[in-house]
């Protein structure tokens, strides 16, 4: 892993991004899981479909199945009514030229017919059926295979299961898939200034948010969680903190000091552990930003201002992680719209502002800042939907003018 830090100047963003999917390792281990509880778990292995769907050729309609021969019959059109198919079950007999049965949508198409005429285009009298409107020859009709036929590919290694995919499992008979086994990802929040929720303030304390909004961004990502809490800005603490979370997990993330202060002796400590780098992202939020391996573990060092730690971890550290639990990286979905609001930037870094995205009357998008972008501005990024990205390159812009946004993808909602 090349040092970074020596390079004169800051990083550009996708090279940071670049280097840290490089060197995180891929998912390996694996675990084959019932697909109730494949939610959002991604495939370790292709999967192929043991069956047609449908299983059968079947009605489309409510209606009367014959062969088609039956329709060249000149005048008007009657046919006698044989017998009936209905869901799960099947006619089993024969028809004849000038014969149909009743079907019901779904119920099996017996072979010796290949049309449907919809219920609403006849006319029955007793075991009579007139066409009222003769359907076309082949109508109406749901062959075999025609959604899914046996050996297709349905989904492929490293695709994450949504719910409707695991309805799609189902449908094909497979209760068993093989996915990714989770990761482990330790989270510690350093500095002495830091307070939970419910204690109370010394002065110059402040509450630690970062591993709370964390917590819930990782229980998006389906990996276990390990909460090391707070810890002090002491130089043994933030050792024994690391060397437990080195060994229990796969992940460890910490937030604070690695902006290096002066109590901050997570740098010294980590240079002592393992092999990190600690990079200045052309990025903003975020700067700061410490990524390297522990003996056994990923580390990633998360500013400590809240709002470049949340911006980070989610355009750093997630894609790692979905990286080591098999999911191949994707670029978030990323489009034009129209700023409402000025938007104030000096070139050099990549903006990441927070905004939100809505449409005009015209159906137009457009987005509108969320206000101060100040990197502790917690705020700014709950009342947001997306990010406005804005190039390194790239000044100041006028309201109306175009500019790209980037909605956050679920883990961030
Ligand atoms: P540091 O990177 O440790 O110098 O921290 C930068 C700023 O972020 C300081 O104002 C810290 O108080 C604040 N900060 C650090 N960690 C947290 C946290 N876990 N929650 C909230 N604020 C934090
Ligand atoms: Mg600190």
């Amino acid at each position: 892993m090349s040092d970074c830090c020596s390079a004169p100047g800051l990083m550009p963003f996708n090279t940071a991004l670049k280097q840290l999917l490089d060197n995180v390792p891929s998912a390996t281990k694996t675990q084959m899981l019932a697909i109730e509880d494949c939610l959002d778990r991604v495939l370790a292995a292709d999967v192929v479909s043991p069956v047609n769907v449908p299983p059968h050729n079947n009605s489309a309609m409510d209606g009367y199945a014959f062969h088609s021969s039956s329709l060249s019959l000149g005048g008007e059109q009657t046919m006698q009514v044989v017998g009936r198919s209905f869901a799960g079950e099947p006619y089993s007999g024969k028809t004849n030229v000038g014969e149909c049965i009743r079907i019901m949508t779904g119920a099996k198409l017996p072979e010796c017919c290949d049309t449907v005429v919809m219920q609403e285009n006849t006319s029955v009298d007793n075991n009579t059926m007139a066409l009222v409107k003769a359907p076309k020859a082949q109508a109406n009709v749901r062959y075999c295979g025609e959604d899914i036929s046996k050996n297709e590919a349905v989904f492929s290694k490293g695709h994450k299961l949504s719910a409707i995919d695991l309805g799609m499992l189902a449908s094909l008979g497979i209760a068993d898939v093989e996915v990714f086994a989770p990761i482990t990802v330790a989270v510690l929040s350093t500095g002495d200034e830091l307070k939970s929720p419910g204690q109370t303030l010394s002065d110059g304390d402040i509450f630690e948010s970062n591993r709370f909004a964390l917590l819930g961004l990782l229980a998006r990502l389906n990996v276990n969680v390990l909460d090391l809490g707070i810890i002090a800005d002491d130089k043994q603490a933030i050792r024994d903190a690391f060397i437990k979370a080195d060994l229990e997990a796969d992940v460890v993330i910490s937030s604070g000091g690695v902006s290096v202060g002066e109590a901050d002796y997570t740098k010294d400590i980590l240079d002592e552990l393992g092999s990190i780098n600690f990079w200045k992202i052309a990025m903003k939020p975020g700067k700061p930003f410490a990524f390297g391996k522990l003996p056994n573990s990923v580390f990633f060092g998360l500013p400590g201002n809240p709002v470049s730690a949340l911006v980070t971890f989610y355009k750093l550290s997630v894609p790692g992680i979905e990286k080591m639990q098999g999911q191949p990286y994707k670029a978030n979905t990323q489009f034009s719209a129209i700023t409402t609001t000025p938007l104030r930037k000096s070139p050099g870094r990549m903006d990441f502002q927070r905004a939100l995205l809505s449409y005009n009357e015209q159906g137009l998008a457009q987005v509108t800042s969320t206000g101060s972008q100040g990197s502790g501005v917690l705020s700014s990024i709950g009342r947001a939907n997306c990010f406005i990205v804005l190039s390194a390159e790239q000044g100041s812009v006028e309201a109306g003018e175009s500019v790209i946004v980037e909605p956050f993808t679920s883990v961030f909602q």
